[in-house]
């Protein structure tokens, strides 16, 4: 009673005791940690090109609830790295059922799923408006950025990494295959004539 009489007393002079929000019109600031519904982020300006999505279905099988719906490609784009690799035909999450765990998140292989923090999607209609095609769910990276910075950039940081290793190791096995300056072996491992 003291307490709630010291902040209905308080909010008159202080504004951090004024603690009710006129929401919608205010809002607070929502924390990086939480989460809602999933979402796809993708890279660059293009959501198909840059969709890191590999329809590998990993997300699909693990789901508590089995609210995700994933048909794979029957042709291949290149992913991140220009790899080329299949990408989901249709993703669809069902998200009157999804229960917000984030188990797609944590066994994506491919930073490929992240949590989104959209919470107003009610709706008059209970079917078809809750079922997230993969053209709701697929959000820029930038957007990623906007919502979660810092794991953003932890995600960033990753793949850069992962690129810099493909294109070392491309480096290295490219130099493995060149003949040395020295080298006189003709093709297939056959002795030259200049070294007879
Ligand atoms: S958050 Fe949980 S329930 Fe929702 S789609 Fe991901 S795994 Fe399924
Ligand atoms: S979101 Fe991740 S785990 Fe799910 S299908 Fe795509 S790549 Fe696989």
């Amino acid at each position: 009673m003291a307490v709630t009489a010291r902040n209905f007393v308080g909010s008159y002079f202080e504004k951090e005791r004024l603690i009710t929000v006129q929401y919608p019109e205010e809002r607070i600031p929502l924390p990086e940690n939480y989460r809602n519904f999933p979402f796809l982020p993708y890279d660059g300006d293009d959501s198909h090109a840059g969709l890191r999505c590999v329809a590998c279905k990993i997300c699909e099988k693990e789901c508590p609830p089995q609210c995700i719906y994933i048909v794979k490609s029957e042709d291949k784009k290149p992913d991140y790295m220009g790899k080329p690799q299949f990408y989901p035909k249709v993703f669809d999450i069902d998200i009157s059922v999804c229960m917000s765990c984030q188990i797609c998140v944590e066994v994506c292989p491919f930073e490929a799923i992240k949590m989104d923090k959209v919470f107003e999607l009610s709706s008059r209609e209970r079917f078809d408006a809750l079922l997230l095609r993969k053209s709701d769910l697929a959000k820029s990276n930038e957007y990623y950025h906007s919502i979660c910075p810092t794991d953003a950039a932890g995600v960033d940081a990753k793949l850069a990494g992962a690129v810099a290793a493909a294109a070392k190791k491309k480096a290295a096995a490219a130099a493995a295959m060149t003949p040395s300056a020295g080298s006189t072996s003709a093709p297939g491992g056959a002795p030259s004539a200049a070294s007879a």
